[in-house]
């Protein structure tokens, strides 16, 4: 669902899935509020990318407190151990600057690879240029920092909601 005011930003939508989400989202959180333990898959796990610490742990806390499992990268290189070990989040919360491979590049390294390509990205990023960039991509959301965090809650709760619903409708 996306809010009127990402419409006006004139940013072009790309089919259902792709939504882009700015700060201050407050009807668009309502909604996804009263969307809880989504069907389809049980356990749902998050993936944030920041090299600040504060707002990944942060945000950390307060996805663990609405039930999601996280887990932190503090770079893109400790992002890709990450999925070399085998994990797989419904989700990844990418931020864009950051030392060494920046988020983009971390971006297109899962683009490549089939298997991380599946996994939904949420761009965080102070600079609203890159929302043009994100609607280029496929990035399933956009959140301008700093981002309100019962915005970027709801952001993964509707993507995990939404899963569970395509899952349960096969
Ligand atoms: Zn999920």
């Amino acid at each position: 669902m996306p809010c009127a005011s990402t419409r006006s930003a004139g940013v072009e939508c790309r089919g259902p899935q792709y939504e882009l989400t700015t700060f201050g989202c407050v009807s668009s959180v309502a909604d996804v509020a009263a969307i809880r333990t989504p069907v389809g898959h049980s356990t749902h796990q998050v993936l944030i990318v920041d090299d600040d610490d504060d707002a990944r742990e942060t945000l950390a806390v307060l996805l663990r407190a609405h039930g999601f499992e996280v887990a932190s990268a503090w770079s893109a290189e400790d992002a890709l151990r990450h999925f070399r070990e085998g994990f797989r989040p419904c989700i990844a919360i990418l931020d864009l600057r950051m030392p060494g491979v920046d988020g983009w590049g971390l971006y297109d390294r899962m683009s490549e690879d089939p298997d991380l390509a599946r996994v939904p990205v949420i761009i965080v990023s102070g600079y609203f240029v890159e929302m043009a960039r994100a609607a280029q991509r496929s990035a399933c959301h956009f959140l301008l920092k700093p981002a309100d965090p019962a915005a970027v809650v709801a952001a993964v709760e509707q993507h995990c909601a939404l899963a569970g619903e395509q899952q349960s409708a096969r």
